[in-house]
C-alpha cells in the first residue's frame, strides 16, 4: 500500500521560490572582478534568476542540454546555478584551474552549447574558440560596455542579454531525479569524468549542510564562500544557503587572503569553507599584517576538507578567533560532503588537546551516507579506529556512474563505490583517513600513512607546506620521503625536522630523509600531486649514493 503524501519533486527551484519568500531581504554581496561591491538579496536574485532563464530559452536552451561556465564566485554565477538548473538543463561549471587540453577535452564531451564566462577569462576563450563544440555561444559575465567584441569567436553580453528579458517566468515541475548540474573530477590519471547531480541528490545534500550536527548552516549565519562555484558546487552552499535563508558573500576573482579577511571583517562573516591552502595563506596575510585588528574577524565555524586539515590549522582558528574547524571529507562523486566532523555529548569538557585530535579525523557519516572498509578481497573491516582499509561509500547523493557510461560500471553488486581512499572507522563512527590508495606508503609489507606524517610536519615551526611520498628502497620497497617548503627567510634543516617528529609518529614511520623545496605540485582542486613528486624522486634514496638509516 502507498503511503497518501502529496508527491511534490525536490526541485533547486523550489530553494530559490523558498528563499524568496521567506528570505528576500537577506543579503547577497559580490565582488566583481574590478573589484568593486555588488549588493542584492535573495528578491533580487530570484528576479534575475528569472530574466536569465528566458534569456536561456531564447538562446536555444533546451531541458538536458548543458550550459558551461568558466567563472568565480559572483552574483552571476550563483543566478545560472539557478536558472540553468531551474529550467531543466544542466549547469557545467568548468574548473578554470584544469589544462587548456581538459578544458576543451571536457567542454567538447559535456558537448556544452553555451559557456558563461569571466573576463579574466577572455584570453583563454578567444584561444580555444576553435575547438570548442560546434554551434557553442560564448557569453561573457559583464555589462555590454566592457564585453569584448571578441577574436575567433563573437561575445554576448550577460548584462545586456538580462537587460531586455521578462523577468515573469514560472519554473517548470521536473522530474526531481533529473540531471541539474556536472562536474568533471580532475582526472590526475586519464581524462576527467563527469559527475551528473539530479535535482533530488542536490537538495537533500544541501539540508544535511543545514542539520545541528551537519554545518549547522542557518539565517543567522553570514558565510564567506571561499570554496570556489566550480568545485563540486562550492560544496553545496549555494543551495543551503537558499534553503536557511543565510547570508553569502562572494569573494570574486582568485580571492587571496587580504580579499578574504577584509570581505569577512567587512561582511560580518561567521561562516567560512576551504581548503587547507586557503587557510595557510589566510594565516600568511594575518601574520605579514601586524596592523590588523583581529577582533574585527567574527568567525566562528570554519569548514575543511579538500585535503586533510592540518592539526595546527585547526589549533590557530581556535586560538585567533575562537573558531571551531569542522573537517568534512567528500568528493565529486559524493555531491561532496560525506562525513562531517562534529563533537559528541561525550566530548564535552575535554581539554582542547582531546578536542583536537577528534577534529583531526574527518567525521561521521550523515544520516543518509553508509560506509564501510574493506581488505583488498573486498571483506568488511572491523571498524575499531585501527584497522585501516579501502574506503566505500552508498547513498542517495553518491554517484551511480560517470557521464556517458565514462569509466563503465562504478558500483559493485551491492551498490557499493570504492573511494579510492583509504580509511580507519572507529567505534563512534569517526572515519580517519589515512591515504589515497595509490598513494600508501608499502613499507617492506606495512602500511604508513603520508597524510599523518604531512599533519605531523606541518606542526613543525617554520614549515610552510609538507608532502610525503614513498620512494624505492631496495631492503624494504618503499620508504617515506618527506619535502618540505620552509617558511620565507627561515632556514630548517633535516635534522632538526627529524627531532621534531620524533615521539609523534611510530619510529618506523621516519622519513629516510628530508628535502627542501621551493614549491611543491598541485592538481586544479588544490591537491599535492603526488604522481609528480613520485616521478621525479622516485629514486632519490637509491640514486643519492648511499642510503640513509
Ligand atoms: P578531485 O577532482 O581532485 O578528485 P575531489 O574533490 O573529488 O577532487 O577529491 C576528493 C578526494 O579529496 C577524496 O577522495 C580525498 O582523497 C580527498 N579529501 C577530501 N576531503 C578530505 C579530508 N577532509 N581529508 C583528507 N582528504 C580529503
Amino acid at each position: 500500500m502507498l503511503g497518501l503524501m502529496q508527491d511534490r519533486p525536490l526541485l533547486i527551484s523550489s530553494l530559490l521560490a523558498y528563499a524568496e519568500t521567506y528570505h528576500g531581504a537577506t543579503p547577497i554581496v559580490s565582488r566583481d572582478s574590478d573589484g568593486s561591491i555588488f549588493r542584492y538579496d535573495y528578491t533580487s536574485l530570484g528576479v534575475r534568476a528569472r530574466k536569465l532563464a528566458n534569456v536561456l530559452l531564447s538562446l536555444g536552451v533546451k531541458p538536458g542540454d548543458r550550459v558551461a561556465t568558466l567563472a568565480w564566485n559572483t552574483h552571476r554565477h550563483l543566478e545560472l546555478y539557478f536558472a540553468a538548473s531551474g529550467i531543466g538543463a544542466i549547469l557545467h561549471t568548468v574548473n578554470p584551474r584544469l589544462f587548456t587540453d581538459q578544458i576543451t577535452y571536457i567542454l567538447n564531451h559535456a558537448e556544452d552549447s553555451l559557456l558563461f564566462f569571466d573576463l579574466s577569462f577572455t584570453g583563454l576563450v578567444e584561444d580555444i574558440a576553435g575547438q570548442l563544440p560546434k554551434g557553442i555561444k560564448a557569453i561573457a559575465l559583464a555589462s555590454a560596455a566592457t564585453t569584448p567584441a571578441g577574436k575567433n569567436i563573437a561575445f554576448h553580453s550577460y548584462e545586456a542579454l538580462l537587460e531586455g528579458a521578462s523577468d515573469q517566468f514560472d519554473w517548470p515541475h521536473l522530474d526531481e531525479t533529473s540531471a541539474s548540474s556536472l562536474c568533471y573530477t580532475s582526472g590526475t590519471t586519464g581524462n576527467p569524468k563527469g559527475v551528473l547531480y539530479s535535482h533530488r541528490s542536490t537538495v537533500l545534500h544541501a539540508w544535511l549542510a543545514c542539520m545541528k550536527d551537519g554545518f549547522a548552516l542557518s539565517i543567522q549565519d553570514s558565510v564567506m564562500l571561499v570554496v570556489p562555484l566550480f568545485h563540486v558546487n562550492a560544496w553545496g552552499i549555494p543551495y543551503a544557503a537558499a534553503m536557511c535563508g543565510a547570508k553569502l558573500v562572494l569573494p570574486g576573482h582568485a580571492p587571496d587572503g587580504k580579499v578574504i579577511y577584509e570581505l569577512m571583517a567587512r561582511e560580518g562573516c561567521n561562516f567560512s569553507l576551504g581548503v587547507p591552502t586557503i587557510w595557510l595563506n589566510f594565516f600568511k596575510y594575518i601574520d605579514e599584517t601586524p596592523s590588523l585588528t583581529l577582533s574585527d574577524i567574527k568567525l566562528d565555524r570554519v569548514v575543511i576538507g579538500g585535503s586533510a586539515a592540518p592539526r595546527s590549522v585547526i589549533e590557530r582558528f581556535h586560538a585567533t578567533f575562537g573558531a571551531f574547524v569542522i573537517q568534512a571529507w567528500g568528493m565529486s562523486e559524493t555531491s561532496p560532503v560525506s562525513t562531517v566532523g562534529t563533537l559528541l555529548p561525550k566530548h564535552k569538557g575535554l581539554p582542547l588537546e582531546k578536542i583536537v585530535d577528534i577534529q583531526v579525523k574527518q567525521g561521521r557519516a550523515m544520516f543518509g551516507v553508509e560506509l564501510k572498509i574493506v581488505d583488498d578481497d573486498h571483506k568488511e573491516l572491523p571498524k575499531d579506529g585501527t584497522v585501516s582499509g579501502h574506503l566505500l561509500v552508498r547513498g542517495p547523493w553518491v554517484t551511480a556512474g560517470y557521464f556517458k557510461g565514462e569509466g563503465g560500471k562504478v558500483l559493485d553488486a551491492e551498490g557499493w563505490f570504492s573511494t579510492g581512499d583509504v580509511a580507519t572507522i572507529d567505534s563512534d563512527g569517526y572515519v580517519q583517513l589515512t591515504d589515497r590508495s595509490k598513494d600508501i606508503i608499502k613499507s617492506g609489507g606495512e602500511w604508513i600513512s603520508s597524510i599523518d606524517l604531512e599533519n605531523c610536519a606541518v606542526g613543525c615551526p617554520g614549515v610552510q607546506e609538507a608532502a610525503v611520498i614513498g620512494v624505492a628502497h631496495p631492503k624494504w620497497q618503499e620508504r617515506p620521503l618527506l619535502l618540505i617548503i620552509p617558511k620565507p627567510g627561515v632556514t630548517l634543516t633535516r635534522d632538526t625536522v627529524l627531532a621534531y617528529l620524533s615521539g609523534k609518529i611510530p619510529k618506523w614511520w621516519t622519513p629516510d630523509d628530508v628535502l627542501f623545496v621551493a614549491e611543491l605540485p598541485h592538481t586544479a582542486t588544490g591537491k599535492l600531486l603526488k604522481m609528480k613528486l613520485r616521478q621525479q624522486f622516485g629514486q632519490h634514496l637509491i640514486t643519492k649514493g648511499g642510503l640513509v638509516d
